[in-house]
C-alpha cells in the first residue's frame, strides 16, 4: 500500500487508541504510518515481558484470508512468520477435512500481540506511545477528552482529536457511547455458548501443528498448537472444549469419566495434571453477541470487539485486525486532518457495520453440540455452501457471504 503521509495538519491533540491487543495495535502500526501521533492506552503489562498465554484461556487462534489482508495492508506479516506457525488447515483422524491454501497462521493471542508489538518498533519511529498498565477510566464522547491511570485510577486526563475504542468486549468507550449519546443502544443476545480448555502436554510430534487437529464434534474439541518457546522445540498444544451448557467438575475424576465418555482420544494426549487443571479450571460463556447501533459518535468510533463482539468461529481476530485497517482506509479518504477524522469514522461506521453485522450473523449459525447447526454445517459442505469456511476467505466480504447464505431461505434462518 502506498502510504501518503499528510503535510496537512494533523488532528489536533494526536489520536487515542484505547487498548493494545489485535485491532489496537494494528490501528496504531497504521496511523503511525501516515505520520499521525498515536498514543495507545493498554491496561496490562508489556506483551514481550507477559506470559505467552493464559494457562486458563489458551485457544488457539488462526489467521486467515481476512486478517491475512490487514497485516498485508501494514506491511507487517513477516513478524507474524516470526512468531506463529503457518496455518495449513483443519484435520480430522490424520485427514485433512479442509485445506488452507492461503497464507495464515496459528498460535495465542499472546504471540499475535507480540508480533504487532515488534510491528510497532519497526513502523512507528516514534509516531506511536504504547501507555501499558494504563487503564482508561472514562471517555467524554463530546470533545474527545480521555482520563487514565495506572490501576483504573484516572489521575490524568488530555484531549484526543479521535479517540479510537479498541478495548475489546467490555469497551469502556462503547459505555461512554451509550450513556452520552442519546439514541446510541447496544442490542444484547446470549446464546448458549461456553468454552474451556485442556492441554494436551502428552502431545510431541504424533499431529502436526499446522493444522487444527478436531478431536470430536459434540461436545466440540479441536486442538490447536503453538510455537515452542524455544526454536527447535516442541510445540504446545491446547484443545478448545465448547458446550452448550457450562462445565463443572466436582473432581479431576469427575473430568476424566467426563473426557472418557465424550472425548476419549484426549485422555490420550493429556497427563493427569493437565486433566487436573481442566477439572479446575472455569468454563466461560462465550454466547455474547453484542450489536450497536452506530459505530462512530462524537469523537469515538469502534473498532474490533469493542464493536461488536460475537461468538467464536475463528473470526474474531481476523475481524479485529481488518476494521482497524478498513478505519485507516477511510482516513485516507478523508484526510487526517481535524475534520478528516470525524468524516473519517462516519466512513467507516458505514463500510464497517454490515460487516461486523453478517460476521455476527454467521457465528450464530455455528453454535456448540447444536444438533441443527451440526447437521447443516454437513449438508452445505458437501453443496459447496459452508458459510464457516466461506468467511474465511479475505477477498470476500462476509456482507457478501452472509448475502449468499440468506438468499437459501429457511436453510439458514
Ligand atoms: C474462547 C475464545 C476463542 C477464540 N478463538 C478465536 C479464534 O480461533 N480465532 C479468532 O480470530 N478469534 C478468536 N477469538 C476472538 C479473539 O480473541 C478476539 O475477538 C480478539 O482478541 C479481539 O481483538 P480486540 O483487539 O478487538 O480486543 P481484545 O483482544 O479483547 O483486546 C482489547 C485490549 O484492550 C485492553 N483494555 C480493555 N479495557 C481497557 C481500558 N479500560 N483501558 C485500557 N486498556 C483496556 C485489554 O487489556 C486488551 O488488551 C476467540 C475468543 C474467545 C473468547
Amino acid at each position: 500500500m502506498a502510504v501518503r503521509r499528510s503535510g496537512a495538519p494533523q488532528p489536533s491533540g494526536g489520536i487515542a487508541v484505547v487498548g493494545g491487543g489485535p485491532a489496537g495495535l494494528l490501528a496504531a502500526i497504521a496511523l503511525a504510518r501516515r505520520g499521525i501521533p498515536t498514543t495507545v492506552f493498554e491496561r496490562d503489562g508489556d506483551p514481550r515481558t507477559s506470559p505467552r498465554f493464559d494457562p486458563d484461556r489458551s485457544y488457539t487462534i488462526d489467521i486467515t484470508g481476512h486478517g491475512h489482508r490487514a497485516l498485508q495492508h501494514v506491511d507487517a506479516t513477516r513478524f507474524f512468520d516470526r512468531r506463529l506457525l503457518p496455518f495449513r488447515g483443519i484435520q480430522h483422524a490424520g485427514r485433512v477435512v479442509e485445506h488452507w491454501r492461503e497464507p495464515g497462521w496459528t498460535g495465542s493471542r499472546g504471540d499475535i500481540v507480540r508480533a504487532l508489538t515488534d510491528a510497532v518498533e519497526h513502523t512507528a519511529e516514534g509516531r506511536v506511545q504504547v501507555h501499558h498498565g494504563r487503564r482508561v477510566g472514562s471517555v467524554d464522547v463530546a470533545t474527545g477528552e480521555v482520563a487514565w491511570g495506572p490501576a483504573g485510577d484516572p489521575a490524568t486526563t488530555r484531549r484526543f482529536g479521535l479517540v479510537v475504542g479498541a478495548d475489546g468486549a467490555g469497551s469502556v468507550v462503547r459505555r461512554a457511547m451509550q450513556e452520552q449519546v442519546p439514541g446510541f443502544v447496544v442490542r444484547r443476545t446470549e446464546l448458549p455458548n461456553h468454552l474451556t480448555m485442556v492441554e494436551l502436554d502428552r502431545l510431541s510430534d504424533q499431529l502436526d501443528p499446522h493444522f487444527l487437529q478436531a478431536l470430536a464434534t459434540r461436545p466440540f474439541c479441536v486442538a490447536g498448537a503453538i510455537r515452542a518457546d524455544q526454536d527447535g522445540g516442541p510445540p504446545r498444544w491446547f484443545c478448545a472444549v465448547g458446550t452448550r451448557h457450562e462445565l463443572r467438575f466436582a473432581s479431576p475424576d469427575d473430568a476424566r469419566a467426563w473426557l472418557r465418555r465424550h472425548c476419549p482420544r484426549v485422555l490420550d494426549l493429556a497427563s493427569p495434571d493437565a486433566v487436573a487443571a481442566f477439572a479446575r479450571r472455569r468454563c466461560y460463556h462465550v454466547g455474547q453477541k453484542l450489536t450497536c447501533s452506530a459505530l462512530s459518535a462524537g469523537r469515538c468510533v469502534l473498532i474490533g470487539d469493542a464493536a461488536g463482539p460475537f461468538p467464536p468461529i475463528g473470526q474474531g481476530v481476523n475481524a479485529a485486525l481488518e476494521s482497524a485497517m478498513v478505519l485507516d482506509r477511510c482516513l485516507e479518504r478523508a484526510g487526517a486532518t481535524p475534520e478528516g477524522c470525524l468524516a473519517a469514522a462516519a466512513l467507516y461506521d458505514r463500510a464497517w457495520g454490515p460487516e461486523v453485522e453478517a460476521v455476527s450473523w454467521i457465528s450464530t449459525k455455528m453454535l456448540f453440540e447444536n444438533r441443527l447447526h451440526m447437521l447443516r454445517a454437513d449438508v452445505t459442505m458437501r453443496l459447496g455452501l459452508n458459510v464457516v469456511g466461506q468467511a474465511k476467505d479475505g477477498a470476500t466480504p462476509w456482507s457478501v457471504v452472509a448475502g449468499r447464505a440468506r438468499r437459501l431461505g429457511p436453510l439458514w434462518w
